[in-house]
């Protein structure tokens, strides 16, 4: 009798941790997952720092990805850069392996700032299939006129990747990250003549997204001119998170 109450305790707590496996998420309890969108040069990356650290959830960057893979020179790293030194988009199976795998890391499990991907339809349906996530979009608005000077203008850190603006947000110490000390540097594709093949690339492919997520409902548009203390705060008003410390 009692081997016959200990096997189905056994079996019904097997059966209740198959359970709990295949439980559906409430919406609550599914990862937060920002898809920071914009031109080159709209502030991505600059709002995505101080956001990662409000809402304590990483900032993904496919370009820090591709860049830090040309520093280490490996095989994907040497195809990516013909592409990236050029303007252009970098093939799409280039990129799945490189992000998919950063994403399954521990510290992406409540969510994670999407910061240059997708970038096109095919990414954006990509994404959908592998996601179950609360997704939010926000739209950095910025006209191509304000672009060039942003971008001819930006530093790069060698080892962070945090931006600086050489006239509107120049590093306390001369090429030199505040953050980290290392140095800093122009990238190559910020040059004016690659920029505009990058303009091109963000028109012709990543713009349609935006009615692809409105279609949605997850899109939200922030006017991007502003200063970037101000584009924060909207930022933040429009994920409905307060501010801690901006
Ligand atoms: P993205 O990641 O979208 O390409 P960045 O965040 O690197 O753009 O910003 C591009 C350049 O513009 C950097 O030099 C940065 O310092 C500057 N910048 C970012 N936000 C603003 C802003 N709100 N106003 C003025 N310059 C900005
Ligand atoms: P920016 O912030 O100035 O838009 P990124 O650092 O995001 O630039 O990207 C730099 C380059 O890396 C892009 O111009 C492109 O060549 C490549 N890249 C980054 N993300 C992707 C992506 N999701 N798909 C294809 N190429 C990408
Ligand atoms: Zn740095």
């Amino acid at each position: 009798m009692k081997l016959w109450i200990g096997c189905i305790f056994m079996l019904s707590a097997i059966l209740g941790g198959a359970a709990n496996v295949s439980k559906t998420l409430s919406q609550e309890e599914k990862p937060l997952v920002i898809i920071l969108m914009g031109p080159p040069g709209a502030g991505k990356g600059t709002q995505a720092k101080p956001l990662s650290d409000e809402l304590e959830i990483p900032h993904i960057s496919t370009g820090d990805l591709f860049r830090k893979q040309i520093r280490e020179q490996t095989p994907l790293g040497k195809t990516a850069k013909i592409y990236i030194d050029a303007g252009k988009y970098v093939p799409d199976e280039l990129v799945f392996d490189m992000l998919f795998t950063r994403l399954s890391e521990p510290d992406c499990k409540k969510g994670y700032i999407l910061d240059g991907f997708p970038r096109n339809i095919t990414q954006a349906r990509i994404l959908d299939k592998k996601l179950d996530a609360r997704i939010k979009v926000i739209y950095l608005h910025v006209p191509d006129s304000a672009l060039i000077e942003r971008i001819t203008g930006r530093l790069s850190c060698k080892s962070c990747g945090k931006t600086y603006h050489t006239k509107n947000n120049p590093p306390k110490k001369s090429l030199t990250c505040d953050s980290c000390s290392s140095s800093l540097y122009q990238r190559e594709d910020d040059k004016e003549t690659v920029l505009k093949k990058r303009l091109e690339e963000y028109h012709t492919q990543t713009s349609p997204l935006l009615s692809y997520y409105k279609e949605k409902g997850v899109l939200s548009e922030v006017d991007a001119t502003n200063s970037q203390e101000t584009v924060l705060h909207l930022v933040l008003e429009t994920l409905q998170v307060p501010a801690r410390s901006v």
